[in-house]
């Protein structure tokens, strides 16, 4: 997605634009990230004194993976944020142009249009969970069978249901299985 800036002006220095944005799978946490579907918003860009800011929405869904039961999940995303840009040599990083304490953190563009896909793939990627959970009670895999414990218990638990275990069961805190030899 591309803002021609001069556009921009030509019409008074507002522009809302709908959004249609595909992101490519990409990494995060150590995992891959997939985004089935584009996600779907609008950008509005104001012309200021020094540059463009662009205020942008987006909603859709990003396929994580729980960190408890590896099950591929499908996580919302709504998005809000405003970015400045501001015209200036490519590549450079915006904190090293920055001058004043107080300053707002900016981008820099060509001057004559804003790549906002770039941008938008950061902020997508910071709006992820660091340990994403499929639903916060997810009961996670049991560390012996591995089976997925949310579609149902295991038998490992059974196994245990030794009578001469029960006392010591009941003294340990950390559950059945802990007082096996
Ligand atoms: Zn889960
Ligand atoms: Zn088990």
């Amino acid at each position: 997605m591309r803002l021609d800036v001069a556009e921009l002006e030509r019409e008074g220095g507002l522009r809302r634009v709908p959004l249609t944005v595909c992101l490519d799978a990409a990494e995060a946490g150590g995992d891959v990230v997939a985004f089935p579907s584009p996600l779907r918003g609008e950008a509005e860009a104001v012309a200021t004194k020094d540059g463009v800011t662009v205020h942008v929405t987006l909603t859709g869904e990003a396929l994580l993976r729980c960190a408890r039961c590896l099950q591929s999940f499908g996580y919302p995303l709504r998005l809000s944020f405003a970015e400045h840009f501001r015209p200036g040599p490519p590549g450079v990083e915006p904190a090293a142009l920055q001058g004043g304490e107080d300053e707002v953190p900016y981008v820099t563009y060509d001057g004559k249009s804003i790549e906002l896909d770039e941008v938008i793939r950061q902020h997508v990627l910071l709006a992820l969970p660091m340990k994403p959970l499929c639903r916060a009670d997810c009961l996670g895999l049991c560390p012996r069978c591995g089976k997925n414990l949310n579609e149902g218990p295991c038998t490992c638990g059974s196994e245990e249901e030794d009578p001469r275990w029960a006392p010591l069961r009941q003294l340990s805190p950390g559950g059945p299985g802990d007082g096996q030899v």
